[in-house]
């Protein structure tokens, strides 16, 4: 069988991948963190009500670059959804940026921007394999960065589910560190509607399933997939969707550039996806990247500028409105008019159940008032 997996000098923590977990164990860590002790999700929708003017709303999918001025125009960003939109955007998830190869110094970022700014570590190559190994993540937990994402590339052969992943993979399971926004595939697409970036089916279909390996055999990692999964480019794939969500309790899926996708799903199918996996679906954009709501973006690309790209999404989620679809604005999609309630699981409320520290800052920053926030 074919091994594009060469033990390259990033893999060679791996020849002593027992050790280190080994080493996990003895720093008492193993089996502290996970989903349910530290973050159970608890009566989530307790505390006070709010309305779509105070809710926050959490981006989980965010490139944006390690780099102060950069931040900064996110804070302007900010101020200017709530000056021209009326809304309240509480917190950015960066996944960084291929230019820049390690998130900001952690302690002066909560300094500055009070935890609106947060950070995951990245590796956007992997076919060499994963960039840390088990110690490296336990000291980035430590820092508190939210997450790891990674993504497999957009070229055939990737093997996600290669054994040489697993010692990483277990000590995410262990510590309890989220795979955010892992990017699995790319757009596939169904007959008569290949996409430009990946119009292979089959190789399409292996990497899905390459990644369905890893997910069945972590169950207690946490996992946000970016992009509905790429499973959502028609009728058929949502199906798949709804098969994968069904199957992985441990699996979510973030809405990033997928509104540019969804034009051939069937609306009532979607909202109807959506109401269902409520629970299971997060706020996310790709803000940073140029795929958020890319026809918009030519003309916006300062971060500041961004208020019309964030429109279009919240429009979609929150109205009934017929809206371009954004990549060349050829076809039209229209809006879902969720009900609060789903709003709210989707813009905050998942997001806190899942990433660490999200609860603690929204309170932190005012957004329960006087209440406890809920343990969520
Ligand atoms: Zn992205």
């Amino acid at each position: 069988m074919k091994r594009p997996l060469a033990p390259t000098s990033r893999r060679d923590f791996l020849k002593t991948s027992s050790g280190a977990l080994a080493w996990l164990g003895a720093t008492g860590v193993l089996h502290l963190g996970g989903a349910t002790d530290t973050r159970g999700n608890g009566p989530a929708q307790a505390g006070r009500l709010f309305t779509l003017a105070d809710m926050p709303r959490i981006d989980v999918h965010a490139h944006i670059l390690s780099d102060w001025k950069v931040m900064d125009e996110f804070m302007a960003l900010r101020q200017a959804l709530k000056g021209q939109l009326g809304v309240e955007m509480a917190m950015w998830i960066s996944l960084g940026s291929r230019k820049n190869p390690d998130p900001p110094d952690m302690d002066e970022l909560r300094a500055r921007y009070d935890g609106r700014i947060q950070f995951c570590i990245f590796d956007y190559e992997i076919k060499d394999g994963l960039r840390f190994s088990p110690q490296d993540l336990l000291k980035w937990q430590a820092r508190g960065v939210m997450g790891f994402k990674f993504y497999p590339g957009w070229e055939p052969g990737v093997q996600i589910d290669h054994p040489a992943n697993d010692p990483v993979f277990a000590a995410m399971d262990q510590i309890g560190m989220v795979a955010a926004s892992p990017h699995v595939a790319n757009p596939c697409g169904t007959h008569g509607r290949r996409t430009e970036w990946f119009a292979e089916p089959v190789e399409f279909w292996r990497q899905q399933r390459a990644w369905e390996n890893v997910v069945r055999k972590y169950p207690r990692l946490i996992i946000v997939n970016a992009h509905m999964l790429w499973l959502c480019c028609s009728d058929e794939q949502l199906d798949c969707l709804r098969y994968m969500l069904k199957s992985y309790p441990n699996l979510n899926i973030d809405l990033a550039t997928t509104p540019v996708f969804l034009h051939p799903v069937g609306r009532d199918n979607l909202r109807e996806f959506m109401l269902e996996y409520s629970d299971r679906i997060l706020f996310g954009t790709d803000v940073g990247s140029s795929w958020f709501v890319p026809e918009l973006d030519k003309r916006f690309p300062r971060a500041s500028e961004k208020v019309q790209q964030y429109r279009r999404y919240f429009d979609f989620l929150e109205t009934d409105q017929e809206l371009p679809s954004g990549i060349k604005d050829e076809c039209k999609i229209r809006g879902l008019a969720l009900p609060q309630e789903v709003l709210e699981k989707i813009y905050f409320r998942n997001a806190m159940r899942l990433y660490p520290h999200v609860g603690e800052i929204l309170k932190r920053l005012g957004y329960f008032g006087d209440q406890k926030a809920p343990e969520s």
